[in-house]
């Protein structure tokens, strides 16, 4: 008899992945797809780092490394944080893991419990609300719309703590908005948070180099909420290796440990060549990633300007990452050929089968009046799916 547990009943899997699936089976099939779902650079990794993971594999870096990561790498990522953000951490505070997905989740499993509350400023990534329902834990959904550049308010996060609140996933710059959050506004959070000291604040920093407005902030450089930040970040975005599967946390000692032993029993140490490849980005030449955030400038002001003339497309201005999330409300409950837009997967369903674009609906990332499209992708193939989306849309009546 074919039973999966409750726990796997329940969780949604990752629309991100389905869409960009879908978009590859269609293609298979012979249909000349445009996949703008999954978020991922489409640049190669730069050479000198691919050169080190042929040196790791010709030094046998073939056994097992240590669960946390090898300390040369943990001395790696300690030495980006003070010279970045000027941050202190030790090595004891660093643990590697197979991308920065684990390591969300990691600490997920570390320190939520049945019952207990996390706060998810929404529009979110897809995975965080799944991770918490793995952690038996609540979302608790605070939403900021396109009116507030989508970021939520210190009234707002204060208003919805409780005695059983354990931690706030906080993602800037974001997916899928774009949004970055300034010193300020992450100032006048933690000023919220560090009343409450038992809340792990988890940030969410991966596209830390991915923003167009100048210095990454992070709420980690406050003195009053130090001691409950978790710092998420990886080699995936900064240096197009998503498939390599490295990401890291800096953490408060004990949470550092705790992901360590569930790591030690769960996954082990992550790839030992793909630790030898991301130390080499941490301590190499650091140019690739201006070049690639200059290319992903242009592109994005270049979709900007085109999804601003689709009628029915209300468009923020995104600061970071390499999203564009247009909310699309004027659009709901248009239809075609009897076929009801209800909402931002129906319509990235819709763009999909007629127009050969693959988008994400924004259901998936709690904003379903919205549509998420990743513009990491060539000049031309933007120029095109933006033709396509707009033709597409304009059969709506
Ligand atoms: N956080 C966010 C906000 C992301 O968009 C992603 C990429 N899907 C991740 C974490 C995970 O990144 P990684 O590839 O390092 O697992
Ligand atoms: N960051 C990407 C996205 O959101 C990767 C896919 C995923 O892991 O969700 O599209």
């Amino acid at each position: 008899m074919e039973q999966v547990s409750a726990r796997l009943a329940s969780l949604s899997p990752s629309e991100t992945l389905a869409m960009s699936q879908k978009s590859n089976e269609l293609k298979a099939q012979g249909f000349d797809v445009i996949n703008l779902s999954v978020g991922e650079p489409d640049f190669n990794t730069p050479d000198h780092i691919k050169a080190a993971a042929k040196e790791a594999i010709d030094q046998n870096f073939s056994f097992y490394s240590p669960v946390p990561g090898y300390l040369s790498l943990r001395k790696a990522v300690c030495d980006k944080l003070k010279r970045e953000n000027n941050l202190e951490f030790t090595p004891d505070q660093i643990v590697a893991s197979n991308g920065a997905k684990q390591s969300v989740c990691n600490v997920l499993m570390c320190v939520v419990g049945p019952g207990d509350e996390v706060i998810v400023p929404t529009p979110a990534w897809v995975s965080y609300f799944e991770m918490v329902k793995l952690a038996e834990g609540k979302n608790v959904i605070v939403k900021a719309g396109i009116e507030q550049d989508f970021k939520i308010t210190a009234e707002q996060l204060e208003s919805v703590i409780t005695p059983k609140t354990k931690a706030i996933i906080l993602c800037s710059p974001s997916n899928p908005t774009g949004s970055v959050y300034s010193k300020e506004e992450l100032k006048a959070l933690a000023d919220v948070l560090a009343k409450h000291p038992q809340i792990v604040i988890i940030a969410d920093e991966i596209y830390e180099h991915i923003n167009y407005v100048g210095k990454h902030e992070s709420i980690a450089q406050f003195e009053n909420v130090k001691d409950q930040v978790v710092i998420v970040n990886g080699v995936s975005k900064a240096y197009a290796m998503t498939g390599w599967r490295i990401g890291y946390i800096a953490a408060p000692l004990w949470i550092a440990k705790a992901c360590n032993k569930l790591q030690g029993q769960y996954t082990s140490g992550a790839s030992s060549i793909a630790q030898k490849a991301s130390e080499a980005a941490y301590t190499g030449p650091q140019e690739c990633i201006g070049q690639m955030r200059d290319a992903f400038a242009r592109r994005r002001q270049l979709v900007i300007n085109l999804a601003k003339e689709i009628p029915g497309f209300k468009v923020n201005e995104p600061d970071g990452a390499f999203y564009l999330f247009p909310d699309v409300s004027e659009i709901l409950g248009k239809s075609h050929e009897g076929k009801v837009i209800n909402s931002g997967a129906d319509l990235a369903m819709f763009i999909l089968e007629k127009g050969m674009v693959a988008t994400v609906g924004g259901d998936s990332f709690g904003a379903p009046e919205c549509l998420r499209f990743s513009y990491a992708t060539s000049d031309e193939k933007l120029i095109e799916a933006m033709k396509r989306i707009k033709d597409t849309v304009a059969l709506l009546k």
